[in-house]
This record gives C-alpha cells, structure tokens and sequence, in this order.
C-alpha cells in the first residue's frame, strides 16, 4: 500500500483490528520513509450491485467512483476524513446490499446527502452543489436553508 503523503511505496502496518462484525480489517499503517501514519480497510467487495441511472441504463456499483465523488466534498482530505467516508460507504453499502441487488444512483445521491447533513454539514453543502445542477444563486440559497 503506497503513502498517500509522500507516494512512497514501502508502508508498515502497525496495527490490524477487525471490525463491523467481522466484515472489515482495519489496519493501521505508517510510511517507512516520511513516517505519516493513515488507515486502511480491507473488505469483501459489494459483489452483484447494479447501479440504475436516471436513462434507466444499468452500471455495476463502483465504490472507489462513489468515494472519490464524496472526497470532493471534503476541502482539506486527511486521514480522520478519509476514515470518515470509509466507514460511511460501509454502513451505506449494508444497507443497499440488505434491500436488493439494484439501486438507483438517485438513491445513492440521496442516502450520501443523509449522512452528510447529519454529521457533516460543510461537505454536504458541497456535495449537494456538484451533483444538483442549480439553476442560480436562488436555488442554491433556497437549498441550503
Ligand atoms: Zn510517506
């Protein structure tokens, strides 16, 4: 696993704890060239989740897409964020996964804004921005109160 700090391709895992019963190994790893410390998760793949887009088209669930559209929304991307938006998509994908083997990305879009309104509210004003195409300055105002 490279360092997301200084690209470094020799990392040291210092700790590895299982988590989310049983689903996800969390580990705990430091760069063996500049010492940043970050965290790492290791699950079994949402396997057979076909996204539905708004063309009623179908595409398979893509998790890496999906984090890195949230990532966005985070302005400063540290390791508590990135924490953050990992446990955030594995509670999310749960739940998706407990439903059915088909989800609409408006759904997606709409469980993404859920979470994010509760605890985070500056990205999610953020992510709401990128994925609602405003109109003006009104709707954007409308929406944020
Ligand atoms: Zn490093």
């Amino acid at each position: 696993m490279r360092c997301w700090k200084c690209k470094n391709a020799d990392t040291k895992v210092i700790d590895s704890r299982i988590v989310d019963n049983w689903q996800t190994i969390r580990r705990r790893r430091e760069c063996e060239f500049c010492g940043f410390r970050f965290t790492t998760f290791e699950r079994i793949g949402v396997t057979d989740l076909m996204v539905v887009k708004k063309d009623w088209s179908k595409e398979m669930y893509d998790r890496g897409k999906l984090k890195r559209a949230i990532m966005l929304a985070f302005a400063k991307m540290d390791d508590t964020s990135n924490e953050k938006i990992e446990e955030m998509l594995n509670i999310l994908e749960s739940t998706w996964q407990i439903q059915s083997n088909e989800i609409s990305s408006h759904q997606i879009w709409d469980d993404v804004l859920n979470i994010l309104k509760e605890e985070f509210p500056v990205p999610y004003v953020r992510f709401a921005s990128v994925y609602k195409s405003f109109t003006g300055l009104k709707d954007f105002q409308k929406f944020i109160s």
